[in-house]
């Protein structure tokens, strides 16, 4: 599985990686070169064309996020959605309703369902947590792809 690692200017970009379950690593500095297996993300026009590295020509996240998945042809499985913790990239873990207690609100430990928790950071997530909106969008952008299924 290919690793991405970007810049601090494509933040709002890595958060929707994440959100897909894509591995994206965020960096203060790009290393000179690739590692292995990995996709250096950049808005610095001075390393396009470099091994490794992928120049993101927009300024605006959901065309930033097109062009990643299909120029790197990503096809991210459905499944993995909501499987990274968006402030570290850790993969989340599944938390117990009871455990919950405390650490959300009353209402959410007795309606919501699948809660999960960032092992780095503590961050717990459970559906419904990064907002209906973020889910619709996520589901237009990759509607549009070319070739992806429109039933997302
Ligand atoms: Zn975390």
């Amino acid at each position: 599985m290919i690793r991405l690692v970007a810049e601090p200017t494509l933040g709002r970009l890595v958060t929707w990686l994440r959100l897909l379950g894509l591995d994206t690593g965020l960096v203060p500095r790009l290393p000179p070169a690739a590692p292995p297996q990995t996709v250096l993300l950049t808005r610095r026009r001075a390393l396009a064309g470099r091994p490794g590295v992928l120049f993101i020509r927009s300024d605006h996240w959901p065309e930033q996020l097109r062009q990643v998945l299909s120029e790197l042809d990503l096809r991210p499985d459905p499944a993995a959605r909501f499987s990274r913790c968006l402030a570290c990239n850790e993969l989340v873990r599944p938390l117990a309703r009871d455990e919950t207690v405390g650490l959300v609100p009353d209402f959410v430990r007795e309606t919501a369902e699948g809660f999960t928790r960032c092992p780095a950071c503590g961050k717990i997530y459970w559906p419904g947590s990064h907002g209906r909106r973020a889910e619709d969008l996520m589901a237009q952008i990759l509607a549009d792809l070319p070739g992806e299924n429109s039933d997302v």
